[in-house]
C-alpha cells in the first residue's frame, strides 16, 4: 500500500488527491483506543491504559498504586479535550499488554474485588474509572462485530499520529491506521504507543515477516500550525530507526481543521 503512496510523491501529495479529505478532520468527541477497528473520535493505547505502564510500571509502581498513575497522567493527558464519552473495546492489545504483566497474585485480588478475569475486562474498568475521573461517561465496550477488523487479526500498516485532534482516517482512498492523539498525549507516551502499534504490526497477530524494508509499516504525522510535521517526523526518527527500515515515517500538514 504505501508504494500507492510513495509513487504519488508521500503522503501529502498522496492526500492532496483525495476528493474527499475534508471528511477525515471531522470525529466525535469519545475517547477510543489506538486499534484500528476502533473508528472515529480521539485515541491513545486502551483508551489511556498504557499509561500504566509509563507513569506506573517503569516507576516502580505495583498494583492499585500504578493504576492511579495511569488513571492520573490519562485523566490530565485528556481534561481539557472536552470529551464526551470513553469507550473500551474487545481483543485490546493494549489492555492486554497491561493486564499480562500484573502478577497472578494482583490478579486474583482484581477478581475478588472487581469481578475482573480478563484483559478485557481490565480494560472495561480502567476506561470507566477514567470516565468518572475527569467526569464524563463511560460508553461501553466495543463489540469485535461491530469494529473495522476481523477478530484476532490486525490489518493496518499505517499508524496516524494527529495534531488535530480531528483526524478519522476513513474516507475513500486514506488506508486504515492506528490512530494516536498527539494532540492530547505528550511525545515520550507518542512514542510509547507508536511502538505498541508497531510491535503489534510486526507481532503474530499482524503482519510478522510480512513487513520488510520493501513493504514497510508507515508512520504518518498529522501536522499542523502548533506542532509541525518536520517537528512530529523528528520525535519519531529514533523510534524507526530501531526497526532497520521496516518502519518508515512520512506525513502532512492538516489542510483542514488545524
Ligand atoms: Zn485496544
Amino acid at each position: 500500500m504505501y508504494e500507492k503512496i510513495k509513487a504519488a510523491g508521500g503522503f501529502e501529495a498522496y492526500a492532496g488527491t483525495l476528493p474527499n479529505l475534508a471528511d477525515a478532520f471531522q470525529s466525535d468527541k469519545c475517547l477510543r483506543c489506538i486499534d484500528e477497528g476502533t473508528k472515529d473520535g480521539l485515541h491513545a493505547a486502551g483508551s489511556g491504559i498504557a499509561y500504566i505502564k509509563t507513569k506506573g510500571f517503569d516507576k516502580g509502581l505495583k498494583g492499585y498504586q500504578a493504576i492511579d498513575a495511569g488513571l492520573t497522567a490519562a485523566a490530565d493527558a485528556f481534561k481539557n479535550a472536552n470529551l464526551d464519552g470513553i469507550y473500551s473495546h474487545e481483543e485490546c492489545g493494549a489492555a492486554k499488554l497491561i493486564y499480562d504483566k500484573f502478577p497472578d497474585s494482583f490478579k486474583e485480588q482484581l477478581e475478588k474485588e472487581h469481578k475482573i478475569k480478563n484483559s478485557d475486562e481490565f480494560g472495561a474498568y480502567f476506561a470507566n474509572r477514567l470516565a468518572t475521573k475527569i467526569g464524563t461517561e463511560y460508553k461501553g465496550m466495543i463489540k469485535i462485530a461491530d469494529m473495522a477488523r476481523p477478530s484476532g487479526h490486525h490489518v493496518a500498516r499505517f499508524t496516524y499520529i494527529d495534531s488535530t485532534g480531528t483526524f478519522n482516517p476513513s474516507v475513500e482512498g486514506l488506508p486504515k491506521g492506528f490512530v494516536i492523539s498527539r494532540r492530547y498525549l505528550e511525545g515520550e507516551e507518542m512514542i510509547f504507543e507508536a511502538d505498541v502499534s508497531i510491535s503489534i504490526v510486526l507481532g503474530s497477530h499482524g503482519f510478522g515477516d510480512r513487513i520488510t524494508a520493501q513493504q514497510p509499516h508507515a508512520l504518518i504525522v498529522i501536522g499542523n500550525d502548533g506542532l509541525s510535521k518536520e517537528a512530529l517526523i523528528g520525535e519519531l526518527v529514533p523510534l524507526v530507526a530501531k526497526y532497520n527500515g521496516r518502519v518508515i515515517v512520512d506525513g502532512c500538514t492538516a489542510p483542514f481543521n488545524k
